[in-house]
């Protein structure tokens, strides 16, 4: 590993954000074109960065106070039509690129990001 040190959704190669997770569960870096199994979002959980200001996220803060893992959002999974999504923000490193929303299905894991 380099003298980045390895942050979730991260490349641990070069520290470029990653991109979404591919169709074979792995994500390719832009940066330096090395492929990384899903486990480098592994540890992507709520403590990152949180932000209700996503219009996608219904009402704003409908988060559930009492689950378990406590950043669920009532947000339609496009794979199994489950109403409930868990979601972890990450803000880029340069502050014009935003931030970008990772969304994770609570039932089929299905993962999904947002820029805003
Ligand atoms: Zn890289
Ligand atoms: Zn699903």
């Amino acid at each position: 590993m380099a003298s980045f040190s390895h942050e979730p959704g991260f490349c641990p190669q070069c520290g470029t954000i990653l991109p979404m997770l591919g169709s074979e569960g792995d994500v390719r870096c832009y940066n330096c074109k090395q492929t990384f199994g899903p486990e480098v979002f592994s540890g992507l959980e709520c403590h990152y960065v949180i932000h209700f200001n996503s219009p996608n996220v219904y009402g704003g803060s409908k988060q559930k106070a009492d689950s378990a893992d406590g950043c669920v959002v009532e947000r339609m999974c496009p794979n199994c039509k489950n109403d409930k999504m868990s979601y972890a923000t990450l803000q880029l490193r340069s502050a014009d690129e935003g931030q970008t929303v990772f969304y994770t299905c609570t039932k089929c894991k299905f993962k999904e990001t947002e820029n805003s």
